[in-house]
């Protein structure tokens, strides 16, 4: 018998293995084959009696268990197939490879007094065991303070062995509260609108604002879903908003859902994984890549959030959209797909007018009411006037204080006398000053550099500027000494889960925080939203800018007012008449549509046309984009460049944009065939430029 194995190989066909008498393997096996002078683990993407290569076939050595069933692998390789990107390496990166869980805080498997008689019979017997016990029992649970006690590493094992404890389950301590919800009519509406189209692979967009309730909605939809025995998946486009999904949809289902993300372990994401393969889990909840997650019956997969770009993966092939897969799988297994946002990607809210959506409206607030919405001018203060004096009134009336600013570091630039802005030598983007080690970094390679001088002429003198989150924490801090400040961003998501939970309980007064706390999050206490700098996406050169301005805006004023206290947003900007900015303050996305829509048709821009945007890397990549152009325009293709891009670690780039219709990718592939190692493909791309 051959085996026809995937691997992790750019852009490699699969290759065919002959499989041991003593060996049997199946589609969707992981197998241990030579390669080269290596040997790698692969997958079985079909079996066969002939060979298709005519050399000699070197044996499949080792394999392990299903690890994909059939459909999951049909929708990685249309994924491989859609994004340019060879089977073996998507699969590579999609399916997690068997890895054992580390106990990093266990529990015990059995009911508290039965562990307490089993610890007084093992006291003599097996003392070491019964300290493990009795300190779990008084609420110890991290493995590496029960390794400390005496015979305590051992004992563990043994007692993980038999099943007496197990690997705490918990991936987050965040905590909701116990409360009980009866749904509005228009809540009741939508859920059972989509109750209709589980197992008919509906789609539909859950539309209201922040507050509105539609978090609640999935999670109702789950619970039905589950009542009839189909499973869920509910997305969220950042790590930071899983905790408190994941805790509301223990609460709605009774027991908490399993979770998967990317910086999950990965013993953990096996456990998941195969746990979904074989038709343990009931409802997962995750970022992007959870789309992929084999769970059977699936009846429900929710996108909250959905506009956001984080749901494309487009740094790493294989390129995928969440939504996209999410509608492949509805294709194929029939779950209900929906999608839910107050700010929805502008093609998404046109396929909703063009009836390929549901759109189902959620018009009020569940909870508080509006809240009051001012503009200040930006001016020089980081904290201007108008906004400092509002944050004394709520912290006065004990209310708490969200800063938003989408922008890390302290100093967002630096400048010489000779006037050059100080750029990475390898991606030629602006270096930002960083507080916590004084230090220049480049947010593109993630260099820190110290000891910098002016390329242009020498100088190591610069003078800093622009506004960061840490500058904003630095100056609350300043203007507000007793209250208790503390920040949220990529640099300190170590720290997440305690700042999360002690924002929950009041303990921090002022939370500064880019990106992921503009969006989803529920936090009654935070009475006022500062938006420190609302022009700042506006110059970039991307036809998205609108609409991102407009989703960072509306995130960010949403978080105000979730609770009793009423909520007032102050919105700091030059430019409040520019129509993105004007409509996120009204809070009125129709009239942000309405003037966006045109202007995407009058450029052609999607949704009324489809982009793929091709990077070539490398010594010659504006020449080689150049000739490909060339060839491109010489087979009827829009294509728009080459543009010469910012090298990333000192590899030149140039990038193509072929525009054309519904088709396009499908006609791309029919050109390039078998595109270059040099060549980046990238349909549908959420970042220009
Ligand atoms: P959204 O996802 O639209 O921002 P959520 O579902 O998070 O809205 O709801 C906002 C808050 O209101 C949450 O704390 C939620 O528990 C609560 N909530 C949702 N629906 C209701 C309801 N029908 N009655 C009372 N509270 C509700
Ligand atoms: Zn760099």
């Amino acid at each position: 018998m051959i085996a026809r194995v995937a691997l992790p190989i750019p852009r490699a066909a699969p290759f065919d293995y002959e499989v041991p008498p003593h060996l049997s393997v199946a589609v969707g096996d992981r197998v241990w084959v030579p390669f080269g002078t290596r040997h790698v683990w692969g997958i079985v993407v079909g079996v066969a009696d002939e060979p298709t290569f005519a050399g000699r076939l070197l044996p499949v050595e080792a394999t392990t268990g299903p690890s994909l069933p059939a459909s999951t692998l049909d929708l990685i390789k249309q994924i491989s197939d859609l994004s340019f990107v060879g089977l073996g390496l998507a699969l590579a990166r999609l399916a997690p490879p068997p890895s054992r869980a580390r106990a990093r805080e266990v529990e015990l498997a059995l009911p508290p007094d039965t562990a307490v008689r089993i610890s007084a019979t093992l006291a003599s017997r097996a003392p070491a065991q019964a300290r493990v016990i009795i300190a779990i029992g008084e609420g110890v649970t991290g493995a590496a303070e029960l390794r400390q006690l005496p015979g305590g590493g051992r004992a563990m094992g043994t007692l993980l062995h038999k099943g007496i404890l197990r690997p705490r389950r918990l991936p987050f301590s965040y905590q909701e509260e116990e409360k009980t919800i009866t749904l509005n009519s228009a809540q009741r509406a939508a859920v059972e609108a989509i109750q209709a189209g589980i197992g008919s692979g509906k789609k539909y967009l859950v539309f209201g604002p922040p507050g509105s309730g539609k978090t609640e909605v999935y999670l109702r939809s789950v619970a039905e879903g589950l009542a009839r025995a189909k499973t869920s998946l509910l997305l969220a486009p950042e790590v930071s908003l899983l905790p408190q999904l994941w805790a509301r949809a223990g609460r709605v289902l009774g027991s908490p859902p399993e979770t998967y993300f990317g910086e999950l372990p990965p013993g953990e994401r096996w456990r998941t994984w195969h746990g979904a393969l074989r038709g343990e889990v009931r409802c997962a909840v995750g970022t992007r890549s959870a789309v992929f997650l084999p769970l059977r019956d699936l009846g429900l997969v929710a996108l909250d959030e959905e506009g956001e770009p984080a749901y494309k993966q487009e740094d790493m092939a294989p390129y995928y959209h969440a939504r996209a897969v999410a509608e492949l799988r509805a294709a194929r297994e029939g779950p209900a797909v929906v999608l839910g946002a107050a700010a929805p990607a502008v093609e998404t809210f046109y396929r909703a007018t063009q009836g390929e959506l549901e759109l189902l409206s959620l018009p009020d607030r569940v909870v508080g009411a509006r809240p009051t919405v001012s503009v200040a001018p930006r001016g020089d203060a980081v904290i201007g006037p108008i906004l400092q004096e509002a944050i004394h009134r709520h912290l006065g009336k004990r209310g708490q204080v969200l800063l938003f600013l989408n922008r890390l570091g302290f100093y967002t630039g630096a400048v010489c006398r000779c006037r050059s802005i100080l750029r990475c030598p390898d991606c030629e983007i602006p270096l930002v000053f960083h507080l916590a080690d004084r230090a220049l970094h480049c947010h593109t390679c993630g260099k820190a550099v110290r000891d910098l001088r002016c390329p242009s002429c020498g100088e190591d003198r610069f003078h800093l500027f622009g506004v960061g989150t840490e500058r904003v924490e630095h100056e609350a801090r300043r203007l507000f000494p007793s209250a208790t400040v503390a920040r949220l961003d990529a640099d300190t998501v170590r720290d997440r889960d305690r700042i999360l939970c002690a924002v929950a309980k009041g303990k921090i007064q002022i939370l500064v925080g880019a990106q992921m706390v503009g969006k989803g999050l529920d936090f009654p206490g935070i009475s006022l939203v500062g938006i420190v700098n609302a022009d700042q996406l506006l110059s970039t050169p991307d036809f998205r800018a609108g609409e991102r301005t407009y989703q960072l805006i509306a995130g960010a004023a949403g978080r105000a007012g979730r609770g009793e206290r009423p909520g007032e947003v102050v919105v700091q900007s030059d430019q409040p008449g520019y129509y993105a900015i004007r409509s996120a303050l009204e809070a009125d996305y129709a009239a942000f549509y309405a003037e966006e829509l045109g202007y995407r048709e009058s450029l052609r821009y999607p949704p009324f046309a489809r982009l793929v945007r091709m990077i070539a890397t490398g010594r010659d990549a504006e020449a080689k984009a150049g000739a490909l152009a060339e060839d491109l325009l010489g087979r009827r293709f829009e294509v728009l460049g080459p543009a010469r891009l910012f090298p990333r670690r000192g590899i030149p780039r140039a990038q193509l944009l072929v525009r054309g219709r519904g088709d396009v990718v499908d006609r791309l592939a029919e050109a390039l065939p078998q595109p270059p190692s040099w060549l980046k493909v990238d349909p549908d791309p959420m970042w220009l430029g």
